[in-house]
Parts: C-alpha cells; structure tokens; sequence
C-alpha cells in the first residue's frame, strides 16, 4: 500500500488553500487576523481552522467551524479554477508505474478535508489515481488517519494489508514522517515542500527513504517491488 499526502507532495496551489481559509474566515466572522505562512503544513485542515478561530479568541464552535468550511470549499474552487497550481515533477510518471502493479493499493493520507482533496486534485485531473483515501475530517490527528485508510481499503476491495512494513507513506513534512513512525510503516519523505529550516528537521526525522522530489521514484519502486 502506498499512500501519498497531497500539498507539496503530489500538486502545489501556490497558497490557495489558506487564501481560501482566510477568504472563508472574513466571509463568515468577518476577519481572519494574520495568517500563518508554513506553520500548520502538515496539519489536518479542522486542526488548522480551530487553532485560527482561537487565536482569534473564538470558544470553539462546531456549528461555526462547519459553516465556514462549507465557505472554504467554494472558494477553495474559485481559488483553483483561476489557478490551479502545478503538478510536481514526476508524480504522474510514478502514479502510472503503480498502477500497473495490480498487488499495490494506492490511496490518500492527507490533512484536506476529503471534498478539499478533491477539488485541488481534480484540478489536474489526478482524483480518480485513487481508490481510497483518509482526509482531515476522518481523524482529530493525522497519526489517527492511517487505521481509517486501511479500514476504506479493506471496504473497498477486500483486501487488507497484512504487515504495516508493507505500508508506504509518502509526504513532505515531519507529520507524514510521524504517521509512519506511530504505525511502524515505511516512511518516505519528499523534498518538495520544506523551506530551508523545515529541511533539517524533516531529514532530522531520518525517513527510510528521502527524495528530492518524485522525479526519483526508481528507489521507491525498487523497495515496492521487494
Ligand atoms: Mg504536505
């Protein structure tokens, strides 16, 4: 099983996901207070909107924060349809290689909310390389999502993984390195997303495998393939 994080991982948006945010925020509580550039990468997209509505000094609200992410998600479309961002290099080589291995499951684990998923891979036409997937809504924690993708995968086709060595989760941050290390998964981190600072963390982590982008799958598919 691989399952891939998507921001900076498989497509960049370029930000539009926390232009969306805090587009969203201003629309329904009519601020959104300085913006985090990097801080919640990683993080699972209700995480991220809690901690800004209590930065705001906001109780939490479960009525509220479901409202402003229905808001998100259309402006998260908006935000894509004007630009969709970029595929990053060598995800689509490395998508095709997988699937003509009938004997590898390839999902999701990611912090978007499943329809924010969606629509940011959509955006290239990349949704349906996916036969399952655990989203930001699925778990309070991102460590939580990967029981829930073997769970949608056993749903789906029947199948289940039967040694967690044989679990492969690919991102960019130390929090994909975390769901990895919690579950005794394999970890491979990509270099696509950390500036300069988060780079020495993420390597710091000592993933079992690191790329500097997907470009360099040969090694990914070498250990898949053992
Ligand atoms: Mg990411």
């Amino acid at each position: 099983m691989v399952l891939f994080d998507v921001d900076n991982t498989l497509t960049a948006s370029g930000g539009a996901g926390m232009r969306a945010l805090e587009g969203a925020l201003v629309d329904v509580i009519g601020h959104a207070g300085p913006m985090p550039k990097v801080a919640y990468a990683g993080r699972t997209d209700p995480h991220i909107l809690a901690e800004l509505l209590t930065r705001l000094g906001r109780a939490r609200d479960a009525a509220l924060e479901a409202i402003i992410m229905t808001r998100y998600l259309e402006r998260l479309e908006d935000e894509l349809a004007r630009a969709p961002g970029r595929v990053l290099p060598g995800v689509g080589a490395l998508l095709a290689a997988l699937a003509d291995r009938a004997h590898v499951a390839v999902g999701l684990l990611t912090g978007n909310v499943a329809r924010g998923a969606e629509v940011k891979l959509r955006a290239h036409g990349l949704w349906d390389a996916f036969a399952f997937g655990a989203f930001g809504d699925d778990a309070e924690t991102r460590p939580g999502l990967l029981p829930v993708a073997l769970d949608r995968h056993r749903a789906a086709t029947g199948r289940h993984v039967s040694a967690m060595a044989d679990v492969f989760v690919i991102g960019d941050t130390v929090h994909d390195v975390a769901v990895a290390r919690t579950h005794g998964a394999v970890a491979v981190a990509v270099g696509t997303g950390a500036p300069h600072q988060e780079r020495q963390a993420l390597l710091a982590t000592a993933p079992d495998l690191f790329h500097e982008d997907l470009g360099d799958a040969a090694a990914l598919l070498d250990a898949l393939d053992a």
